[in-house]
């Protein structure tokens, strides 16, 4: 990083800068300028490792991808400044670089009418993961609010943004779920709520331990609100009492609920090694 780059147009880039790059003229054919973030500048290839090559001029850069709406799906978008942040780079010529541009989260923008008013200007609030073609929200890593501490200060202090699928946003956005129990921390695959009393617990914190989640449609109480709801309907408060989930017989294996558990089981793996894992010069980080 010890010389400055300029582009051909005066712009003085860096690492992280975003800009417009594309072949020249006649081999892109007419499609728009492509928009990415600098990840590195490289010397040629064939420049020597080590000591020696750091003499040689940047002659390659590593950009990050963003997709526009239309390179990925047939929907209109009239939007023309969304584009999509994707994890996935490639190496260029640095004379493919064209002019600087600005690109930053929705979130971050507190006017934005105002942003696409002037040029250059793009967003983005999704991501696109060419590998396996599907779309992920992308939202900042300090929204994500369930976790424990220690863990939130290091994905916080190392990450800018969480790529989740939607269904999983609201658990993590929401106020960090402590074991009722135990008061440790409660990752959603390994957690019931009380469908009474709305409290948390560790499907290993509860008498009997649940070995899977209860179906969809059938709700869960735990001991205190179970036995609250018996006096109710030994006392004839409840006529209609709602049904209560049949137990499990001891050696019979366990129900399993209908919530697709190995995926969930892989999420809290994730979500435990999150302290030691992470993409070098990446400000994403997936869960889930
Ligand atoms: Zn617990
Ligand atoms: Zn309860």
């Amino acid at each position: 990083m010890s010389f400055p780059v300029y582009l051909k147009n005066g712009d003085q880039v860096k690492v992280n800068d975003h800009v417009y790059c594309s072949p020249s003229w006649d081999t892109r054919d007419g499609t728009p300028y492509s928009v990415a973030r600098i990840m590195q500048f490289l010397p040629p290839a064939d420049a020597p490792k080590g000591e020696e090559g750091k003499n040689y001029l940047y002659t390659r850069v590593r950009l990050a991808w963003y997709y526009r709406p239309s390179d990925v799906s047939d929907r209109p978008v009239a939007d023309s400044r969304l584009l999509l942040a994707a994890i996935y780079s490639e190496v260029c010529d640095i004379n493919q670089l064209r002019a600087k541009c600005h690109v930053v989260h929705r979130d971050k923008i507190s006017d934005l009418s105002g942003w696409k008013k002037r040029p250059d200007r793009f967003y983005f609030n999704r991501l696109f993961d060419p590998y396996i073609k599907k779309e992920f929200e992308v939202i900042p890593s300090q929204n994500v609010r369930n976790l424990p501490d220690s863990i939130r200060d290091v994905l916080i202090s190392r990450y800018e943004y969480v790529v989740a699928e939607k269904e999983v946003i609201p658990d993590l956005t929401d106020h960090v779920r402590l074991c009722d129990s135990c008061q440790g921390w409660c990752p959603s695959p390994d957690t019931v709520q009380c469908d009474r009393c709305k409290r948390y617990f560790h499907m290993r914190c509860v008498q009997p331990p649940l070995m899977a989640k209860p179906s969809r449609g059938y709700g869960w109480t735990c001991a205190p609100c179970s036995r609250k709801h018996e006096q109710e309907v030994d006392s004839h408060e409840i006529r209609h009492p709602t049904p209560v989930p049949p137990k499990p017989k001891s050696n019979l294996p366990a129900p399993r609920g209908r919530g697709r558990p190995r995926k969930d089981r892989s999420l809290a793996e994730k979500q435990e090694n999150l302290p030691v894992k992470h993409f070098n010069l990446w400000p994403f980080r997936y869960f889930g």
